[in-house]
């Protein structure tokens, strides 16, 4: 099988996860990640409109998408956003995606709770 460019993979995510988003067609896909940036392994420039991805999973591009779409953030909005993908992503018989997807909204879920736990804990320190 001929490997999929990532123009084409970017334009299949597109079309499939986010067909309600009309702006999409401005948006370019490039090879790289955030200028300086080491631990990210993608990246949304919302200003130049451009997703840069370090790999090629789909769970990346529509990582990144969701934050075009949604939020800058990995809060609410882009949570949800997320959800949705998954579920589309089951829809499309894509189980890996789906849970990947999933898993990766729970651990940012997780990293919210541990943090107000925290806060919690020492406010109720004596
Ligand atoms: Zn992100």
């Amino acid at each position: 099988m001929e490997s999929e460019s990532l123009r084409a993979q970017f334009s299949r995510i597109r079309r499939l996860y986010f067909p309600k988003w009309s702006a999409g067609k401005y948006w370019k896909v490039q090879n790289g990640n955030r200028r300086g940036g080491s631990a990210l392994t993608g990246f949304c420039d919302t200003k130049r409109r451009i997703v840069f991805v370090s790999d090629r999973s789909d769970s990346l591009l529509i990582h990144e998408i969701c934050h075009a779409v949604a939020s800058s953030g990995h809060g609410i909005v882009w949570q949800r956003r997320m959800v949705a993908a998954s579920v589309m992503a089951l829809r499309l018989g894509n189980v890996r995606v789906a849970n990947e997807l999933r898993d990766e909204v729970a651990a940012y879920q997780n990293a919210i709770l541990e943090v107000q736990r925290a806060k919690i804990a020492s406010s109720s320190r004596p």
